[in-house]
């Protein structure tokens, strides 16, 4: 027989088989400081230990809806400040949800950004990148990392498509014996210009240049900042065009928080902050 956690009472056959360990009494008083809490939490944009202890007991799941449902209160608003920042950050290392869990680098990293270059007039710094499988990225003096993620590199090539309009020629005989051969001829050379896939590795923006870290037998990239002579930021990635060449870069990056968070690194670091 299995006790109420919380009061001792023997707990009903209901409770126990849906995995319950808090009688029906223990628990509706459980819920109503749940969400009491979870009420402080988004008045107060605050959130106390007492609080994370109480939230702890749940259910990984029903931490990460938490979680959710107070980052989109957050978000309703306006942009997050620091006490919002601080306060999911906090939620989520106390509750031991990983990025993965919240989708951080989707979600609030970018806020973090665009944070700490209007409050702050700064971009985050990411200390001791360390790129799983390729050698170490070598900064140049006074170098420091804002971002970094896997992108693919595309460029605007001329691909052949084969031959158009050929044909493999006909013969027929004129006359007994005599064969009339109509050659063949290849047509012309049917040529497109694509984007296609370059090199890849990890693209990475410093407070002097991009730069496309690559893996193994794909070509580096380094562009420094003084010479990017425009950009776009896209759905799915990134185009860049540098002083001195016709063709502009497109990498590619299969994460939106990620196009959101170089956009705006690059904004600023080009002194282009839309105000
Ligand atoms: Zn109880």
């Amino acid at each position: 027989m299995t006790n109420c956690k919380d009061c001792g009472e023997k707990l009903s056959f209901l409770s126990t088989i849906t995995g319950g360990v808090l009688c029906a009494n223990c628990k509706n008083i459980y819920e109503s400081k749940l969400s009491k809490a979870e009420e402080e939490i988004l008045l107060r944009k605050k959130v106390t230990t007492q609080q994370l202890e109480l939230l702890q007991n749940q259910k990984k799941k029903e931490l990460i809806d938490l979680y959710f449902r107070i980052f989109n209160h957050f978000e309703a608003d306006s942009e997050f400040d620091k006490a919002e920042i601080e306060t999911l950050e906090k939620i989520q290392e106390s509750l031991n949800l990983t990025n993965g869990d919240v989708k951080f680098d989707e979600y609030l990293r970018p806020h973090t950004y665009i944070y700490s270059t209007r409050e702050e007039n700064k971009l985050p710094i990411i200390d001791g990148l360390n790129i799983h499988g390729a050698s170490p990225v070598i900064l140049k003096k006074g170098e420091i990392i804002h971002y970094a993620d896997s992108a693919v590199l595309k460029e605007m090539r001329s691909i052949s498509l084969g031959y158009e309009g050929g044909s493999h020629g006909v013969s027929f005989t004129i006359m007994k014996g005599v064969r009339y051969h109509v050659g063949s001829h290849k047509g012309h050379i049917k040529r497109e210009t694509k984007l296609v896939e370059t090199s890849r590795g990890v693209l990475i923006i410093t407070n002097k240049r991009i730069l496309l870290h690559p893996s193994p037998r794909s070509k580096p990239i380094s562009i420094p900042l003084n010479k990017v002579l425009s950009y776009n930021c896209f759905k799915n990635g990134i185009e860049i065009y540098k002083d001195g060449r016709e063709k502009g870069y497109f990498f590619v990056i299969d994460k939106s928080g990620s196009i959101e968070i170089f956009g705006i690194c690059l904004s600023y670091l080009l002194g282009q902050r839309a105000e």
